[in-house]
This record gives C-alpha cells, sequence and structure tokens, in this order.
C-alpha cells in the first residue's frame, strides 16, 4: 500500500450492537481518485462513510487522511473513542461529506451558507470569505442565487449549493452519500455534472451512487459492497462488463 494515499482504511469494522454492518472494509484512494461505492439498500455504504470521518464511530479499523492516522483510544468501558477531539475536527474540514438531503442551514441565505466555514472555520476575513465563496457559486452555476433561502430553491439547485459549501472547506477528499437519490429524475444531470467537473479537475472523491452512469463513466475504481463487505472492485470498465460475482449481477440487473 502507498504510504501517501489520499485516503486509506484499513480492515474497518463496525457492529450496532450484535448486529455487524461493516466487516473488515479496507479502501484506498490516491489522490484525484474517484470512487465509486455500489451496493443494495443496507449494504453498509452509508455507515462505512460515516465511520470514515467518525460520525459513527468504527469498533476496529484504521483512517488515513494525507498519511495522518486518526488515533483511537480504548475508553474505560473498553469501547474504541476518538484520542484527540481536535484531531478529529481537524480532519472532518478536510473530509467534505455531501448527503442525500443537502442539510443546508435553512435560516440563511445560499451565501451564507457557503461563508460559514471560511469565516467561523477557516478565519477568512468577510470579504476574503465573499470572493471565494462567489468563486465558488459561479462554479456551481448558482451566481444569481446568492441571497435565496434554500426553501426557495429547487432540489438540485440545494445540492449544488451544499457541494459549494463543502469545497469552500478545501476539502483534500470529498464523502457523497447519495448525493442525487432525493433528486426529481429531470434535476440529477446538473448534479452529476457539477461531480463530474469535480473529478475532471483532479478532487479525490468518494461516491456512494445508484447512477450506474457516472459510476461507468466518471470514477477510476468502483466497489460493489455486499453485505458489509467488498464483494467486487476494479476499474469501472471490467467490472461493469464482466461482473464475476452472483451477488453483482443481481445487483446490476435490477439497476437496469
Ligand atoms: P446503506 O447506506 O448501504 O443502505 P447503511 O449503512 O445505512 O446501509 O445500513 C447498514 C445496516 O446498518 C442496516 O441494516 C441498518 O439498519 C443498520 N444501521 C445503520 N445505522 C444504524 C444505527 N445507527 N443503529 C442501528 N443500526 C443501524
Ligand atoms: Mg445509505
Amino acid at each position: 500500500m502507498t504510504q501517501n494515499a489520499a485516503l486509506k482504511v484499513a480492515d474497518m469494522h463496525k457492529s450496532f450492537g450484535a448486529h455487524e454492518v461493516i466487516k473488515g472494509v479496507s479502501m484506498e484512494a490516491q489522490k484525484g481518485d474517484v470512487i465509486a461505492i455500489l451496493g443494495a439498500s443496507g449494504s453498509g455504504k452509508s455507515t462505512f462513510l460515516r465511520c470514515i470521518n467518525l460520525l459513527e464511530t468504527p469498533n476496529s479499523g484504521d483512517v488515513y487522511l494525507n498519511g495522518e492516522l486518526m488515533r483511537m483510544k480504548t475508553n474505560r468501558h473498553g469501547e474504541p473513542v476518538p484520542a484527540d477531539l481536535r484531531q478529529v475536527e481537524r480532519m472532518r474540514t478536510k473530509l467534505a461529506m455531501v448527503f442525500q438531503g443537502f442539510n443546508l442551514w435553512s435560516h440563511m441565505t445560499v451565501m451564507e451558507n457557503v461563508l460559514e466555514g471560511p469565516v467561523y472555520v477557516q478565519g477568512l476575513s468577510k470579504a476574503e470569505a465573499r470572493d471565494k465563496a462567489e468563486a465558488l457559486l459561479a462554479k456551481v452555476g448558482l451566481s444569481n442565487r446568492a441571497e435565496y433561502y434554500p426553501a426557495h430553491l429547487s432540489g438540485g439547485q440545494q445540492q449544488r449549493v451544499a457541494i459549494a459549501r463543502a469545497l469552500a472547506m478545501d476539502p483534500d477528499v470529498m464523502l457523497f452519500d447519495e448525493p442525487t437519490s432525493a433528486l426529481d429524475p429531470e434535476l440529477v444531470g446538473e448534479v452529476l455534472g457539477v461531480m463530474r467537473d469535480l473529478a475532471e479537475e483532479g478532487r479525490t472523491m468518494l461516491v456512494v451512487t445508484h447512477e450506474m452512469g457516472f459510476a461507468r463513466d466518471v470514477s477510476s475504481k468502483t466497489v460493489f459492497l455486499h453485505q458489509g463487505e467488498v464483494c467486487e472492485e476494479g476499474p469501472p470498465g471490467k467490472l461493469f462488463s464482466n461482473p464475476e460475482t452472483e451477488q453483482f449481477r443481481t445487483f446490476l440487473s435490477r439497476m437496469n
């Protein structure tokens, strides 16, 4: 394995009570990789992403961001917990997450949503942050919506704001959890278009998706999770044209 992968996950396990949801998943993304993560509902895709940025605490397994290990320790109940919350905070700002449900702050305008991180986390001046936010809104095609509130935007526009907000933190790795699943079909394309642009710019991304076209055309590697394990992985061209397992064949046939 490469020492300086942008993101490396080694042998991650996660259980909820007696239910083991992630059963030893390893994954490595080099800088600029786009890894598409596929799998049926309940296969552990969201849990896996949430364990990477410690929204859930994995039972075991190591996460490295740019070679830096996210340090864990054992509490007095024998449970794993982060060893240093400041490290978690710092690493989380470098691991932007985009959710299915947009999760914008509804009481803030689009501009305020995008400004929040640069001003309050990165400590940029209002003027610098505003320049940055304007550039990012232009990038996602929403320059003319800066003063709108999220409720007055379409789902596709809200998700593009969420992507701009994530980019505002200058993340090293972006985690997308079914970013288009909540959208009306006619709005999916505009969000995938923005994600395609990010991929072309060389952003490192892990994308949980049911968009097979995106996985096939954009990902550098596709991973199929089945019941908490990596069932198949490889270059998408190979995986889609020659699925090797019954599980992946069944999954693909249900997608079409
Ligand atoms: P996916 O995103 O692939 O649909 P999830 O990671 O959401 O799968 O869920 C995997 C399994 O873990 C499911 O059986 C789900 O019910 C269970 N699960 C997820 N989160 C929790 C939780 N907080 N508590 C208990 N079980 C959970
Ligand atoms: Mg999910």
